[in-house]
């Protein structure tokens, strides 16, 4: 007979995985791993939705945003998404914290 084990609190002690996305990877890639799109004003908005028409990507935000902007990896959301830019994260899209977390370890490389 085996002694019960102690019950340890493993809350907190979670290893933080870092997520690699590839650096010169699609836009629309990039978007539908990450489900988050910088504004112009530099509010993090959460991706409801996305789909890939032709060299556009059109995809809706939770908030309610429906947008459409060119599918290219030298556009200024390519370049705020890998430099991790923005000012706050949108509070009608309610991005978990989790997620700005994970947004935050991901290492494009
Ligand atoms: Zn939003």
């Amino acid at each position: 007979m085996s002694l019960p084990e102690k019950k340890t609190e493993t809350r907190g002690t979670k290893k933080q995985k870092i997520r690699y996305v590839r650096k010169h990877e699609d836009l629309y890639e990039v978007l539908q791993k990450i489900k988050l799109w910088p504004s112009r004003t530099g509010v993090l908005h959460g991706i409801k939705s996305i789909t890939r028409k032709g060299a556009y990507i059109e995809f809706v935000t939770h908030c309610g945003n429906k947008l459409q902007i060119k599918n290219s990896k030298t556009s200024r959301v390519s370049r705020w998404l890998r430099n991790k830019w923005h000012v706050r994260a949108c509070p009608r899209c309610k991005v978990p914290a989790w997620k700005l977390e994970k947004f935050s370890s991901t290492s494009f490389h």
